[in-house]
């Protein structure tokens, strides 16, 4: 271990570094602020590095170990935070010019948890303004760029976390996930990403996009580093009455799985290199003795148009917060009505009003029941669907993206080509289910990631299936 690079290892392996004395977090810490300064210049992957407080909090764990203290999993561990959960006095801007000068007033309860675990926060990711986006492009503040391949674009809307993570500039992140926001940027980076099933985790303190959808969970290089963050965050919170106690289930052994393979994904909008990783990844599962069953899910056509319908509707009543006035910075003017315009006009981006514009128009009163009310719907059929499919088979496997990390600015200009990145990940927000991206293989220097959809609270299961998928091998 002397000769590697501290900020390569994972959560399990400098943990174990950790309790040997082979280095202490001061040092892992310092090798990643290292790999911030060398590399993020390029990257873009922080908004804001905590270098002193990161210090000072690794400092402490190790005076704990030199005790000999028995400590939780995370302490003493580097993670990176997406900058639209709270951080306690540090700014949160959520990538958006109104919330520039916002400092959080309190901790998310996910930080307070990991903090309670000793782990150290190494600085606040970049993301699409208000997790808008699948590209972090749509960012008010910089472009984050794919440590694999710096012309192409980390993904979105948590890129910045993935960027961090995959640069070796934290040992992990944390994401939000709406529609795939840790799913997508997981895959596009070789990272494991988990999007919990829906209240498993505590929203409180997480910058509200769509609230029927929105989790927050974890990005990692392993599935193993991906079920320690998992155990320290999930759990009821009386603060988040949407999140709830699971009962968890281990699933079946490989040897006796059976594994949905919707034939949608071997049809139109999904790329031939997704369709090649697919049919590797159903033979690698049929070596280690699992069943795959082909199903009929067209619920996962049928989900992209009805995120594009809840999510904008959803936003839209969030964002009505952003006023000027109780949070962020002004523009003031001559009335009340005045000082609004102007600060949402100045205060948001493109993208962020687009969605304004659309879910507003979605809940007005000629067209809440043509739209929102038949998306609502949609949404039941969807969830009745899913829930069927998995009685047949024990979990779900699909690309994660259509197509490979694309290039910066490819799409930029044209939302319905970005959105359709979404096209796989946003089912299982509609239905709450739990999804984990797994790293299967490169094409070229870019990374694949597939994906696995299970029943609630089937993620440790999910990532003991992943863990045998983690690069095929
Ligand atoms: N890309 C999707 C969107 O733009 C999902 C975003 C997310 O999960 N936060 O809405």
């Amino acid at each position: 271990m002397a000769n590697r690079d501290l900020s390569e290892l994972t959560i399990v392996e400098a943990a174990r570094g950790l309790r040997a004395g082979d280095f202490s977090s001061r040092e892992l810490t310092q090798s990643c602020l290292n790999n911030i300064r060398q590399k993020d210049k390029e990257i873009g992957a922080f908004l804001s590095v905590f270098q002193d407080s990161a210090l000072s909090q690794a400092d402490l764990v190790d005076q704990a170990l030199a005790n000999r203290k028995e400590l939780p999993a995370l302490a003493g561990i580097p993670l990176a935070v997406k900058d639209n959960i709270l951080i306690h006095g540090h700014r949160c801007s959520s990538a958006a010019n109104i919330l520039k000068s916002y400092s959080a007033a309190y901790d998310a309860t996910v930080i307070k948890k990991l903090r309670d675990q000793g782990s150290v926060f190494i600085g606040k990711t970049n993301l699409d303004e208000f997790a808008m986006g699948s590209s972090t492009e749509n960012s008010a503040f910089q472009v984050t760029r794919n440590p694999h391949d710096p012309e192409r674009v980390p993904g979105g809307s948590s890129g910045g976390s993935a960027a961090a993570v995959a640069a070796g500039e934290s040992l992990a992140a944390l994401g939000s996930d709406t529609g795939g926001s840790i799913r997508q940027p997981a895959a596009f980076c070789g990272l494991v990403g988990l999007k919990p099933t829906y209240g498993a985790v505590s929203r409180y303190g997480l910058m509200a996009f769509a609230s029927s959808l929105d989790q927050i969970g974890s990005l990692t290089k392993t599935s193993e580093d991906s079920c320690l963050i998992f155990r320290a965050i999930r759990g009821r919170d009386p603060m988040d009455t949407t999140s709830r106690e699971g009962r968890f289930s281990q699933g079946r052994e490989m040897s006796k799985l059976r594994v949905g393979i919707p034939q949608q994904c071997f049809g139109e909008g999904i790329s031939s290199e997704m369709i090649k990783w697919m049919k590797r990844t159903i033979d690698h599962l049929k070596d280690l003795g699992a069943k795959t069953v082909s199903i009929d899910l067209s619920g996962l056509e049928y989900s992209l148009p009805i995120y594009y319908v809840i999510a904008p509707a959803e936003a839209s009543a969030n964002l009505a917060r952003y006023d000027g006035l109780r949070y962020g910075q002004a523009e003031l003017a001559e009335s009340l009505k005045e000082t609004y315009a102007q600060t949402r006009s100045r205060g948001f981006g493109l993208e962020v009003k687009r969605r304004i514009m659309l879910g507003a128009y979605i809940l007005s009163a000629g067209h809440y029941d043509a739209y929102y009310q038949k998306a609502h719907k949609a949404k039941k059929l969807i969830q009745l669907e899913f829930g069927k499919a998995l009685q047949k088979v024990d979990l779900i496997l699909t690309p994660t993206t259509p197509g490979l990390p694309f290039k910066i600015g490819d799409r930029v200009d044209n939302p319905v080509e970005m959105y359709l990145s979404d096209l796989l990940t946003v089912s299982a927000n509609l239905t709450g289910l739990p999804s984990v991206s797994i790293p299967v293989g490169r094409e070229g220097k870019l990374p694949v990631g597939m994906q696995l959809i299970g029943p609630d609270f089937s993620e440790e299961f999910l990532l003991r299936v992943g863990s045998h998928l983690e690069w095929l091998s």
